[in-house]
């Protein structure tokens, strides 16, 4: 295995500004690894060989003329097939939208671009964004490096397991309900949802509106705090974009790597553990808990009450959003068209449902259906109207915990990787993997997933969730880089040297 894809991006972007290597070996390198490992992993839809090693050509053009135009110039990335990618295919996962090439990029991608950052390709995802496994993409799903027989997580998989086998250094995902957060948990990598609206969505396919966020997906904290740093900030494109700039989170990551979080109140919440939780997850998440105790942590357990409610409020908000978002593939602007067999000069209305029968997936399906009727008239305040009540009440739940709290404290994910079709046919045993990720999104808090370890019984890893008040991002990277630095005194190395299927595939 080249020594350049073991590298994090931060040590990527010193190495570049030493000149010990350039932009073109470091993108053919994490291209040559793709080739490599990518038939078994399958995190990619999308491969842009020829455009990532012009760019980084650019980039080293561009350094040898005396200006890098960012930190991460020429630090290769892959990104999520969610986000618009001007002449790259975009699928969100889906058929229907198999064959479309946007016009324009997403302004984080114009970000990426403008930082000096090599493109990829495109990475796997379940169809739409629904799904925490990738199986729901209509391209086949992605596998966990760890073992390839279980999931990746949903429903950024692709970047997840991009990240996690050394295929890119660093990736964009997507956080609507966990799809950064439980992706890193189930991977061993780190994944980051900012706080609502303060990374742009414009170009992004929209899921749920209110619920969706950019964020990276990376190996380190320091790593997602550069790429962050990159993708944040007011974007005038985006109704929703706050004008509030993003707090120094590199400065965090480095006064969090110190390992001492002295005065630093840490609430455990206690509705986000227990019963239905693994107990390799509990046992992990406990060591971290007492980790952060002996680095001088308050510790204090926190309730939640409403929390319980956070899954059954989401799966109506998220259809009710979803369901009205997808109305827009109707044959006639985008991608595929059917023409239904056997009807002699079909109406639009005919091609419509033609083309949506075939070109949206199962999971789709049923979220259009259960929005549609959250929708309808007669039962819009029965249910819609409800959960957005239920809403408010857990943003309360969160104000008065961050009153006890500077940071909140959970398992990211209730299991470890499961195996490949385990859950497929049970939607809600589907949705369960997101019980401690959804609070964040129905509140806009931001939050971040790090590795905490694998569990006892399966060897598989493990994610610790820290969650911070809105705008309050730097809190979330120190605490995670801290965490990080307790952590891997006690491995004495990267968690990712012991996944298994890795290796073996190097
Ligand atoms: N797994 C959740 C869902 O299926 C979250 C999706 C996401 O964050 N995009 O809706």
């Amino acid at each position: 295995m080249s020594d350049l894809i073991r590298k994090t991006a931060a040590q990527l972007a010193d190495a570049l500004a030493a000149g010990e290597t350039t932009s073109v070996e470091i993108t053919q390198a994490h291209l040559d690894r793709i080739g490599q490992v990518d038939g078994a992993v399958h995190a990619f839809l999308h491969v842009d060989a020829e455009g990532a090693l012009a760019q980084a050509a650019e980039s080293d053009a561009r350094r040898a003329a005396g200006g890098p135009s960012s930190a991460l110039d020429g630090v290769p990335i892959a990104v999520k097939d969610v986000l618009a990618t001007e002449g790259l295919p975009t699928t969100c996962g889906s058929k229907i939208l198999e064959g479309w090439v946007p016009p324009y990029d997403a302004t984080v991608v114009r970000r990426l671009r403008d930082a000096g950052m090599p493109i990829l390709g495109k990475t796997n995802m379940d169809e739409f964004a629904m799904g925490s496994s990738t199986e729901h993409s209509a391209y086949g799903p992605t596998h966990n490096p760890w073992d390839l027989d279980r999931i990746p997580g949903g429903s950024g998989g692709g970047s997840a397991a991009a990240v996690a086998a050394f295929e890119a250094p660093l990736a964009l995902g997507t956080d609507t309900g966990g799809s950064i957060r439980q992706p890193g948990a189930v991977t061993g990598t780190v994944g980051v949802k900012p706080t609502y609206g303060s990374v742009s969505r414009y170009g992004l396919v929209a899921l749920a509106n209110s619920l969706d966020q950019v964020g990276p997906v990376t190996r380190t904290v320091m790593d997602a705090a550069l790429l962050h740093e990159v993708i944040g900030g007011h974007d005038p494109r985006d109704s929703t974009s706050i004008t509030q700039s993003v707090p120094d989170l590199t400065d965090a990551v480095r006064r969090g790597a110190t390992g001492d979080l002295t005065g630093v109140r840490v609430g455990v919440v206690k509705e986000l553990g227990g019963e239905g939780y693994q107990d390799g997850v509990q046992a992990r998440f406990q060591e971290a808990v007492d980790l952060m105790v002996g680095a001088g942590a308050e510790v204090v357990e926190v309730s939640c009450p409403t929390f319980v409610h956070a899954l059954a409020t989401y799966y109506l908000i998220l259809p009710a959003e979803a369901s009205s978002n997808l109305a827009k593939f109707d044959a006639m602007r985008y991608g595929l068209r059917v023409l239904p067999e056997g009807v002699q000069s079909p109406s639009a209305e005919d091609v419509m449902r033609a083309t949506r029968d075939a070109g949206f997936g199962d999971e789709v399906k049923r979220r259009i259906i259960l929005g549609t009727y959250a929708l309808s008239s007669g039962y819009y305040d029965a249910y819609y109207g409800q959960a957005q009540k239920v809403r408010t009440l857990i943003s309360r739940d969160f104000d008065a915990a961050f009153e006890k709290a500077d940071v909140l404290i959970s398992p990211t994910a209730p299991t470890t990787a499961f195996k490949l079709g385990e859950k497929l046919d049970d939607p809600i045993a589907m949705y369960l993997n997101d019980l401690a990720t959804i609070p964040a999104n129905l509140s806009g808090v931001p939050g971040i997933s790090v590795p905490g370890g694998l569990a006892d019984e399966d060897g598989l890893p493990v994610g610790v969730q820290i969650l911070a008040p809105t705008m309050a991002d730097d809190r979330v990277y120190r605490v995670g880089a801290a965490l990080e630095t307790l952590l891997a005194d006690q491995w004495g190395g990267p968690l990712l040297d012991r996944a298994p299927s890795l290796n073996g595939a190097s």
